[in-house]
C-alpha cells in the first residue's frame, strides 16, 4: 500500500517544513490498521521538492517524518517505509537539481520500496490525491485509488476513487491476506 503524504495522509499545506505542520487527516487510523491487519505494508511515497527549493533541509524532513511515524504509531499504525524525492529539475539547491527517476509521476520510489521490502506491486495499491500519484502507481504496475476531488489527468485509465483516505476500505476489495507483504 503506497500512500501519498501531503493531502492524503496529512492535511494539505503549502510546503510543510516543521513537524507541527503535519496534521493527520481525520479518521484515517482505523482503515490503515485494518489494511495492515490484512497484510498490506504501509509505505509513504512523497515528492518533497521543498528540499530542492531550499525551504527546509534533510534534517528537518527527518524530524517531520519522525513526527509522522509517532502520530500514526500511537494509534496502532506502523509505517513500513517512508520514501521522499528531494529533487526538482529547476532546484535552487544544486545537489537536488536534476531530472530524477523518483519524482512522481515517475515510479522510482515505488520501485525502490517494492525492491527493499519485497512487495508484489501487482497486489499493491497507490493511494493519492493527485494525478501524479495515480500515474506513478500505474507506471509501477499497482492498482490506484484517487482520494478527494483531484483529476486523474488521464481519463483513459479509470481509477478507483474515494472521498478521502478514511473511506478507502470501500475502494480496496477484501483481498485475502496471504503471501508476502504488499
Ligand atoms: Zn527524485
Amino acid at each position: 500500500m503506497f500512500l501519498d503524504r501531503d493531502g492524503t495522509l496529512t492535511q494539505p499545506r503549502h510546503y510543510p517544513s516543521h513537524p507541527d505542520q503535519l496534521v493527520l487527516q481525520p479518521g484515517i487510523c482505523t482503515p490503515l490498521r485494518a489494511l495492515q491487519e490484512r497484510g498490506f505494508a504501509l509505505v509513504v511515497v512523497t515528492n518533497q521538492s521543498g528540499l530542492a527549493r531550499g525551504l527546509f533541509d534533510l534534517a528537518a524532513l527527518d524530524t517531520m517524518h519522525r513526527r509522522l511515524r509517532y502520530l500514526l504509531h500511537r494509534q496502532g499504525v506502523r509505517l513500513d517505509g517512508i520514501y521522499a524525492c528531494p529533487h526538482h529539475p529547476r532546484a535552487v539547491v544544486r545537489q537536488y537539481r536534476r531530472i530524477c527517476p523518483c519524482r512522481k509521476p515517475s515510479p522510482g520510489m515505488l520501485h525502490s520500496a517494492a525492491h527493499d521490502l519485497g512487495l508484489d506491486v501487482t497486489r499493491s495499491w497507490m493511494i493519492g490525491d493527485s494525478a501524479c500519484d495515480i500515474v506513478a502507481g500505474r507506471r509501477a504496475g499497482t492498482r490506484t485509488v484517487l482520494v478527494g476531488h483531484g483529476s486523474t489527468g488521464n481519463a483513459q485509465h479509470p481509477v478507483t476513487t474515494a472521498r478521502a483516505l478514511r473511506h478507502v476500505l470501500h475502494a480496496v476489495p477484501d483481498t485475502p491476506a496471504t503471501g508476502p507483504a504488499r
